[in-house]
């Protein structure tokens, strides 16, 4: 039976499940505030990134915290004065680094990664997306032996799960980054891992596959939902009422205000990320993307020139930007890119929608049946938002889903 099916936003997760629900025979309806620079689908840093099985919450980052939320040129950045708001989240973060609950994290977003390359591969063919897509792999790179080695533990971890990796000398470094100074002693690449050369670009064309499908659009802020006789039947804005008979939510970072008045009571904050776009004329300085680990930093050949992004920031979703850590970050690349002295093109400020245990919240409301949830993708949106669209159309039409939904569950919280 075909519903009408209202998405409430319209960045890569709102977007493919309104294609998915589309393609299985619902009247679709996207409704998005319709500012593109707002969502974090926009300006990332483009890497399919397959092999990120593991949470962010573990042992180790818990014992690295102290010292990085202090130092003046960390990636870690807290506002104290939204450390109030924060502590309930922050609370339930510390608690996810429990060994037993980081593997069960693990498993659970391996199940949706390994689904990520696919689904990515479909999309871009029916959004004709293909060219944004280069099968490159993602390389980690390390300027001292021991922060390499530090690291072999987690290495072997995700060898053990199947995530395809090898070792990279300095010198096959050196042919992989022909922009950069030779600073790397070792490596990493992911193999398996893609990249999306301009995810702004690749947005914009699942869009316009959505509206060729025929999926309608209204681009105003969802302020709440219409009830009636205790069940959901519309999306409110200012000024209509977007009648339909099942919801999705997938408002990325902004979702937990949403998700509250269906009485879900979701642990979602956000961890702010700047990105700088710097020109590289028709220079390739990277062969592939990279994160530079001493850093913190990804740097990403896009089509547009060399996108830097950087940070990880709780502030909330309105304090202004603070750019300062993001060009600080920009002067050390320049130290290690001779060609990359020109002034920094752009600068950005998108909001990650972050779960404290590092898994999305994918599935069916607990009070609403005919609402469904799709957000909290963290560092991981761009990466899984395809697969998240299938999994939603799948659970919208009641039929048995490809990964089992249980982990990701929104009611997860009501006992946390
Ligand atoms: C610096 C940075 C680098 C990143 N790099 C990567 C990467 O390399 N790989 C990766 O996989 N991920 C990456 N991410 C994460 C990824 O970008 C996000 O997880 C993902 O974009 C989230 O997508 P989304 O659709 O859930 O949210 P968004 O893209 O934020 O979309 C949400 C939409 O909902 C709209 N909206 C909100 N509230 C309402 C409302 N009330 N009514 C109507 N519309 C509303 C917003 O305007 C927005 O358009 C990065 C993020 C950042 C910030």
């Amino acid at each position: 039976m075909s519903d009408q099916v209202v998405v409430v936003g319209g960045g890569i997760v709102g977007l493919s499940c309104a294609l998915h629900a589309r393609r299985a025979g619902h009247d679709v309806t996207v409704v998005d505030v319709g500012d593109v620079r707002q969502r974090a689908s926009f300006g990332n840093a483009g890497v399919i990134a397959t092999c990120e099985y593991l949470p962010i919450a573990t042992p180790a980052l818990l014992k690295a915290i102290p010292q990085m939320l202090f130092a003046s040129d960390s990636p870690l950045k807290l506002r104290w004065s939204y450390l109030p708001a924060l502590a309930p989240w922050l609370i339930r973060f510390l608690a996810a680094s429990a060994p037993g609950k980081v593997d069960r994290a693990a498993e659970a977003l391996k199940s949706l990664l390994s689904l990520s390359v696919s689904e990515h591969r479909r999309l871009a063919r029916d959004a004709d997306a293909g060219n944004l897509l280069r099968d490159v792999g993602w390389i980690k790179a390390y300027e001292s032996e021991k922060a390499y080695s530090d690291l072999e533990a987690e290495r072997r971890y995700l060898a053990e799960r199947g995530v395809a990796m090898s070792a990279l000398s300095a010198d096959e470094l050196n042919d992989l980054l022909p922009g950069l100074r030779n600073i790397f002693r070792k490596g990493t690449l992911y193999s398996d891992c893609i990249q999306v050369t301009d995810p702004g670009a690749y947005v914009a064309r699942t869009q316009d596959a959505c509206a060729n499908a025929g999926v309608r659009f209204v681009s105003e802020k969802a302020k709440g939902f219409e009830l009636t006789d205790g069940k959901v039947t519309g999306v409110r804005t200012a000024d209509r009422h977007v009648a339909g008979t099942k919801f999705v939510i997938a408002a990325g970072a902004w979702s937990k205000v949403l998700a509250m008045q269906l009485g879900e009571r979701v642990y979602l904050d956000t961890e702010r990320g700047y990105h700088a776009m710097l020109k590289t004329g028709n220079r390739t300085l990277l062969r592939a993307p990279l994160l530079w680990h001493e850093k913190s930093v990804v740097l990403s050949q896009q089509l547009q020139g060399l996108r830097i992004t950087s940070s990880v920031e709780f502030a909330g979703l309105d304090a202004p930007p603070r750019y300062e850590t993001l060009d600080r970050t920009v002067a050390a690349i320049q130290q290690i890119a001779p060609e990359l002295q020109g002034p920094i093109e752009s600068r950005w400020l998108g909001f990650r929608p972050s779960t404290p245990d590092s898994l999305p919240v994918i599935g069916r409301a607990g009070k609403h049946p005919n609402c469904f949830m799709a957000f909290g993708h963290g560092h991981l949106g761009l990466t899984l938002g395809p697969v998240t669209g299938h999994l939603i159309a799948q659970a919208i039409a009641g039929q048995p889903t490809t990964v089992d939904l249980q982990p990701f569950s929104p009611s997860r919280f009501a006992h946390s």
